[in-house]
């Protein structure tokens, strides 16, 4: 059906949707909803081939991410097609990557349109640092290892602007979101602000989806780890003792399809 046959008088809703880290089982019942009553949507490169499977044929779905490294369509002007799709009546389900509210700009789109007076609602999704680090058998917080967690955004208009001192003297789990291309400047800094070279660190590329790869180095090692075992975004990178937990993890599982006596310590 055309978007044309569709319009209303009545102005539609927008839904900013969060589709997780890829893995369509890990959509909210709410996320697949939005996608199957929406009249057109909206969706950029990390909303998964598995959930844009889900997207219903008869949808009209436009593809709003990035092009060689470009955003296809502008920031503002996107936020411009959103409020006109809804003003025209239709409902729109604009979905992206992770949850909307974490690194993805949904604030930005969510004020637009509740300036222009439209009807919105964010549905939040699983944010890559959570659902790919425990995909991954590494708990961003555990008893005794890590009392908290920070997320970093790794992307910076030119150097980022970020106080290293404090990220390096946090003694929990930092984890860089669309960091992989910085992780000389981070491993530099980290290690300037006093990090010790040897805490455990981790590339999570791919998290949630079938080609998940996880790659284990340390801070000292960062770059050089992503690198040589050519690591590409999308991916993560977690820096902390909790990373070390992702082999006792699965050391156990190993030792158990080898009928091996589990042993496990409090
Ligand atoms: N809103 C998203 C983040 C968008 S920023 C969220 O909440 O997850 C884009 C960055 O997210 C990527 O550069 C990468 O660092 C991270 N990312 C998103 N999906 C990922 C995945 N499946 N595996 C690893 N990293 C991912």
């Amino acid at each position: 059906m055309s978007l044309n046959s569709k319009m209303s008088s009545q102005p539609g809703k927008v839904l900013l949707v969060g589709a997780g880290p890829g893995d369509a089982e890990l959509l909210t019942l709410k996320a697949l909803k939005a996608i199957e009553s929406a009249d057109v949507i909206f969706y950029d490169q990390l909303v998964s081939q598995e959930i844009r499977a889900l997207f219903p044929k008869s949808t009209p779905a436009i593809y709003v991410g990035k092009v060689k490294n470009h955003h296809s369509v502008a920031q503002t002007d996107l936020n411009q097609m959103l409020v006109e799709h809804a003003k025209r009546g239709l409902n729109v389900c604009r979905i992206k990557g992770g949850d909307p509210f974490v690194f993805g700009r949904g604030g930005e789109e969510l004020l637009t349109l509740r300036q222009a007076g439209c009807d919105a609602e964010v549905i939040p999704g699983i944010t890559a640092a959570s659902g790919c680090t425990t995909a991954a058998d590494i708990p961003l917080t555990h008893r005794g290892v890590a009392q908290g967690c920070t997320f970093v955004t790794g992307h910076g208009e030119k150097d980022l602007n970020l106080n290293w001192q404090a990220l390096a003297n946090l003694s929990h789990t930092l984890v860089f979101y669309m960091g992989v291309s910085k992780a000389e400047h981070i491993q530099t800094q980290l290690l300037q602000a006093g990090m010790s070279g040897h805490t455990p660190a981790a590339f999570i590329e791919n998290g949630c989806r079938k080609n998940q790869r996880v790659v284990t180095t340390t801070v000292g090692e960062l770059f050089q780890t992503g690198q040589e075992h050519g690591v590409q975004s999308p991916a993560l990178i977690v820096v902390g003792e909790v990373v070390l937990m992702a082999q006792q993890l699965q050391d156990l599982v190993s030792q158990q399809s080898t009928g091996q006596p589990e042993s496990l310590s409090a």
